[in-house]
């Protein structure tokens, strides 16, 4: 049941923001990757999920997040974390009689 429940449905969808609208300008397929221009833009790059892009049109350049989160992430989510919790307290309580 739990298998069907999840069984081809993605926690995470990565998109590519190149193809969406500009935030500033609404100009739709302008936007293109930008390098990182400091310490903190690299941080952020590497250490979250956003990537900075830039608008050909207006020259707008920020950070859009590459990760999107749908209904379903939540529920699979969830899932998981009540897994792990599940699986951590049996093993508890087996390693509680053991020792
Ligand atoms: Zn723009």
């Amino acid at each position: 049941m739990t298998n069907s429940l999840i069984k081809g449905v993605k926690a995470f969808y990565r998109v590519n923001p190149t193809y969406d609208v500009c935030p500033s300008c609404k100009a739709s397929g302008s936007l293109q990757r930008s390098h990182s221009r400091n310490l903190r833009e690299k941080f952020v790059s590497k250490l979250s999920f956003h990537k900075y892009y830039r608008c050909k049109q207006c020259g707008w350049r920020g950070a859009i997040r590459i990760i999107r989160f749908t209904q379903a992430s939540i529920t699979i989510i969830l899932f998981y974390l009540l897994l792990i919790f599940g699986i951590g307290f049996i093993t508890q309580q087996i390693l509680k009689r053991l020792l």
